[in-house]
């Protein structure tokens, strides 16, 4: 029925459409509406002038065609899907389009510590008994191991054994030398049976079948099997300190059973910081003989100590965690592991800089949020949640959400999926995640690092920079196509393009090298910069000032050689026109080159790079030339044999917007 549940909350989610999608919707809108009044004014005053009024009708129409970037919204997919396919060779499954840029505004992740930041190799470690604690030594040789010091006291003897045994049978997991398979934990808690002695597994299966389990789960953090013993009912049960002290009435010392008072109890829960100071996680043990069930049996058990084991923070984790960093992501663990492991992990791995951070319990999280302003600060101040529950990962998700952040969540068991659903960014793993989990997530880690993460966000960042990037390119190339047209317009002079060359220009330059533009690396800085605002538009104020100041440069040169030609050389109108348009056609081709941040080099950049883009120049370049050579392409386009001095003019005119706009950019004048 919970399952149920929350299948049916996982279910309900309805697919929400990409936000990019709406914001380019809301960009094309009013795109058409500033193109249609600039076309309309331009037929008007064309019309006035006394031109031609089927040529200026055919010219509106091809400038409305070409200043509307028809391409985007193909581009901007193909760009994402690009972004989808890189990630998931990197380990990544995106499941959504809308996550890739999602990612991109991320400011908080949230992650578990078991598996996502640690190895999730567990191997006991030491062994917390009532007179003594001890090391254990392991030789993997000769698959057995020591105990450290070797000689246990007779009065530990007996929880020694005891314990051992209800490792074994608490556990759903399978142990053989080749193959394991199971929660890393209880792997390693049948591993040091097996290794304490040959065929102590076997011996304990067969002695003590298993009748019944109350399974692990995240929120109640403990588990418990009823075995069959001399035809009773032995109760083994493992979990965490906190539950299993709570559910035990008694201790077995000295081979005896006894009261297990409150304070004795407290000194245990001492004995589980020691070792969690040691970066250890502990686990507790217990047991009860003749027990009903079904029904709750998990009470009055008999406490018979705690195992730790060490679990190696991955060694990748450090950098990503420091990349996170530098990129104004704030990163914080929530686990439901103990608060002293969880801190030593943390500061290991260069989560917190001090080692005494202050650790929020799960506890401390009132159901239905903080109760005061003191107790909301000091949530949203904590980097480190330790004993926390699915239920309160939910909590967390919303408070920070109600606070602007922009939340990513990882998650594996079946009860995290309402909040890897309510994040952002819900992220699954993809080995040690339940389906439901993989299911409500977005992102599915297949080798559950916290690194890839970090991939993810800068593929994220990348990918909104490079639409961001061919968006502006589009903007500048239509809008010196308008410019240029206008301005002949407004001095009455020869058209400097026609309808079918605007159209021609449309169709290379939208095309092959906005796609391309796509494609970019990334600047070197994408991880250095704070995450982007989620209501930034798509074209910032200072993105429209860039684009005016390219396309007036673009018209500058190009309308400059047009203007020498027609009015100083007085060379024929149709000769001026292929100057223009060769130019131009130039001019749009190299201007992928001006792109680039003014933080780098004009010659070496992310732009530079970009071998696609490379392609494309060059494809056009070859169009071009087709347009130029090869009849009746050139008639078509109204093309003719151009002089020397001609194709002198068109390098100009193709190259000064390149001089002028590094000028402009290493002054400062644009970014
Ligand atoms: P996390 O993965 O963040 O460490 P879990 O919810 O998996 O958190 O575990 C919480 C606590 O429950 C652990 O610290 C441990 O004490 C206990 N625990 C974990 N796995 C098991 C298990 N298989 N059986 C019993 N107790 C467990
Ligand atoms: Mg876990």
């Amino acid at each position: 029925t919970e399952l149920g549940k929350i299948s049916t909350l996982v279910q309900d989610a309805r697919q929400e459409a990409i936000p990019l999608n709406e914001k380019l919707e809301r960009f094309s809108k009013k795109l058409i509406l500033f193109t249609g009044l600039i076309v309309l004014t331009l037929l008007v005053i064309g019309l006035l002038e006394d031109r031609d009024v089927i040529l200026m009708i055919k010219t509106t129409i091809a400038l409305a065609v070409a200043a509307i970037p028809e391409g985007l919204p193909i581009v901007a997919t193909i760009a994402l899907a690009r972004g989808m396919l890189k990630l998931a060779r990197h380990q990544v499954i995106v499941k959504k389009l809308a996550a890739v840029e999602t990612l991109g505004s991320t400011n908080i992740i949230f992650t578990d510590k078991t598996g996502t930041l640690t190895e999730n190799r567990l191997e006991v470690n030491a062994l917390g008994l009532p007179g003594q604690t001890i090391e254990i030594e392991w030789d993997e040789t000769n698959k057995s191991i020591r105990f450290n010091p070797s000689d246990v006291s007779r009065a530990d003897q007996p929880n020694l054994q005891k314990l051992l045994m209800v490792a074994v049978m608490c556990n759903n997991a399978s142990f053989s030398e080749n193959q394991s398979t199971g929660d890393p934990l209880e792997v390693a808690l049948l591993k040091i049976g097996e290794y304490h002695r040959t065929g102590f597994l076997e011996e304990i299966y067969n002695i003590f079948p298993r009748l019944y389990e109350h399974p692990f789960d995240s929120e109640t953090k403990i588990m418990g099997t009823i075995h069959e013993y001399e035809g009773k009912n032995f109760a083994a049960v493992k979990g965490a300190m906190e539950e299993v002290l709570k559910a035990s009435g008694f201790i077995l010392k000295d081979g005896q059973i006894h009261d297990f008072t409150q304070e004795e109890k407290k000194l245990w829960l001492d004995r589980q910081a020691d070792f969690g100071k040691k970066g250890l996680r502990a686990l507790g043990f217990a047991y009860r003989e003749d027990v009903d069930y079904p029904g709750n049996f998990i009470h009055d058990l008999v406490f018979i100590g705690l195992a730790g084991f060490i679990d190696p923070p991955r060694t990748e984790v450090r950098q990503s965690i420091q990349e996170c960093h530098n990129a104004g992501i704030r990163v914080v663990m929530v686990t439901g592991d103990h608060a002293e492991t969880a801190k030593h992990i943390a500061f290991k791995i260069g989560l917190t800089a001090n080692e005494n951070e202050f650790v929020m319990q799960g506890k401390d999280l009132k159901p239905g949020g903080p109760q005061n302003n003191d107790e909301k600060q000091s949530l949203l101040k904590s980097n480190i949640f330790s004993r926390v529950s699915p239920k309160q990962k939910l909590d967390l998700v919303e408070l920070y959400q109600k606070q602007g952040w922009i939340v990513g969540m990882t998650g594996d068991g079946v009860n995290d999926a309402p909040a890897l659903k309510k994040a952002d960014i819900g992220i699954a793993m993809g080995q040690r995640g339940t389906q439901v989990a993989r299911e409500a997530a977005v992102m599915v880690l297949q080798n559950d690092s916290f690194a890839s993460i970090v991939k993810a966000v800068r593929y994220g960042r990348v990918i909104y920079d490079n639409i961001r990037t061919f968006i502006i390119y589009l903007l500048s190339c239509n809008l010196s196509e308008i410019l240029i047209v206008a301005l002949a317009g407004l001095f009455n002079l020869t058209l400097p393009l026609q309808p079918m060359q605007i159209l021609f220009l449309n169709i290379v330059t939208d095309i092959f090298p906005a796609l391309a533009l796509g494609m970019n690396d990334g600047r070197a800085d994408v991880m250095k910069r704070k995450p982007r605002k989620p209501d930034e538009a798509m074209i910032t104020r200072k993105n429209w000032i860039s684009v005016f100041t390219y396309s007036f440069f673009i018209t500058l040169s190009v309308f400059g050689v047009f203007l020498y030609s027609h009015l100083v050389l007085k060379m024929p109108p149709q000769v001026s026109n292929n100057i223009a348009f060769f130019s131009l056609a130039f001019s749009q081709l190299l201007h992928p080159l001006n792109l680039a941040s003014r933080k780098v080099s004009f010659l070496v950049n992310e732009i530079t790079r970009n071998a696609y883009l490379w392609g494309a120049v060059i494809f056009c370049t070859l169009l071009i030339m087709l347009a130029y050579f090869i009849y009746p392409l050139n008639e078509v386009l109204s093309i003719e044999k151009l002089t020397s001095s001609a194709w002198g003019l068109i390098t100009i005119g193709s190259v000064s917007h390149l001089i002028l706009i590094q000028v402009a950019k290493r002054m400062n004048i644009i970014a």
